[in-house]
């Protein structure tokens, strides 16, 4: 709280009372902290790969390197990678400022989730990964409907499965699960990878926040995922959580609201 305190004067200049003007700054000023926190991280995440990309293309430039068949192709991929990795990162951030700013952005309609969610899956399958992965479904066999923004819920669905491969190890199991509980939807993506400390599980879900910075950039990740994803949940009201077990698995909830059946839905 911060006070300010001023004296009012009579028409001879003397005091005769006070105002004291009392304000909750520590909201403002927390947004304001975060704010700049903000800044700081993304100069850093800009910085990181612009600075890389700087020292290979000047070892390229240098002399004839860039005419060695031996380094230049490996130093032109590297430089390639970190650009992919930038457009990544500004393509993140333009998701959390349209999040910031737009209210009313997102374009909702009834959507079968368990129908939606065994595309999502079918998709995921179909790739091939470093690892060999099976999904495993726990999908109730009727339709249950939901109000979303499809092309929002994928985005989030893809950065939590994403996830869920990224860190599993080779011969992994993921299980993605829906059921119903009362009024609300519950989705459950849980995979048997490295985990988490229990200290660090509820910060996955802050922007750029990531239990091991190295590895998240080997594998691509650009530390905002979770924090798309648990605003685009939110918008839906809905919320995000994980659970985890350090060396034995994660699992990521996500509940939303369930439509009122229309007549002649199962
Ligand atoms: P990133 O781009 O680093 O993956 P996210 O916001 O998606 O960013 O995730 C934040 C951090 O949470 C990750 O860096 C990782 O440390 C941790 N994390 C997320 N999902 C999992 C998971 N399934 N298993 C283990 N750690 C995870």
């Amino acid at each position: 709280i911060k006070a300010t305190f001023s004296g009012i004067y009579d028409e001879h200049e003397r005091v005769s009372g006070f105002i004291t003007v009392l304000n909750d700054v520590t909201e403002e000023e927390r947004i304001e902290q975060e704010r700049r926190e903000f800044v700081a991280n993304v100069s850093h995440e800009l910085r990181t790969p612009l600075t890389t990309m700087r020292s290979y293309l000047e070892a390229l430039t240098d002399g004839d390197t860039w005419k060695n068949p031996d380094i230049a192709p490996k130093f032109l991929g590297v430089t390639q990678n970190e650009t992919e990795r930038m457009i990544r990162l500004v393509n993140d951030l333009l998701q959390l400022s349209k999040l910031d700013n737009e209210e009313n952005y997102l374009r909702k309609e009834r959507v079968d989730f368990t129908d939606f969610f065994h595309s999502i899956i079918d998709r995921f399958e179909m790739n091939k990964y470093e690892q060999d992965l099976s999904f495993e479904r726990q999908l109730p066999d009727k339709p249950h409907w939901v109000w979303i923004d499809k092309d929002k819920m994928t985005q989030v669905l893809y950065n939590v499965l994403s996830n869920a491969i990224k860190y599993s190890p080779d011969g992994g199991t993921i299980t993605c699960k829906v059921d119903v509980k009362g009024k609300m939807l519950n989705v459950t993506v849980t995979d048997q990878g490295v985990g988490i400390p229990s200290d660090q599980v509820d910060r996955i879900f802050d922007r750029f926040y990531r239990v091991d910075k190295a590895r998240s950039r080997k594998l691509g990740g650009t530390g905002l995922g979770l924090a798309i994803a648990r605003e685009m949940i939110e918008a839906h009201d809905g919320k995000i959580w994980a659970n985890s077990k350090e060396g034995q698995g994660t699992s990521i909830t996500i509940t939303l609201p369930v439509m009122h059946q229309k007549r002649g839905d199962a």
